[in-house]
C-alpha cells in the first residue's frame, strides 16, 4: 500500500505549475536615503541604491510627509 502511495506522489512532484504565478511585480521609484538618487526597482527586488549602494530607500510620497514634519518642528 505504501509503495503505491509513493509512486503516485512521484508522478505529481509539482502540484502548482509555474504558470500560476500572479502578475509581475510593480516597479516603484524610490529615493535613496543617503545620496538622494532616484532608483526605479521592482517591489520583489532587494532594495538598494544603484548609485552608492545604500540600502535605505524612501518612497517619494513618504519622504514628502516626513520632510514637512521636520520643517515644522525646526
Ligand atoms: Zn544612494
Amino acid at each position: 500500500m505504501s509503495q503505491q502511495a509513493d509512486r503516485y506522489s512521484q508522478q505529481n512532484p509539482n502540484p502548482m505549475p509555474a504558470r500560476n504565478i500572479p502578475k509581475p511585480p510593480e516597479t516603484i521609484e524610490y529615493i535613496c536615503g543617503d545620496c538622494g538618487a532616484k532608483t526605479a526597482m521592482k517591489t520583489s527586488e532587494l532594495i538598494r541604491c544603484r548609485e552608492c549602494g545604500h540600502r535605505v530607500m524612501y518612497k517619494p510620497r513618504t519622504t514628502r510627509i516626513v520632510s514637512l514634519h521636520r520643517a515644522a518642528m525646526d
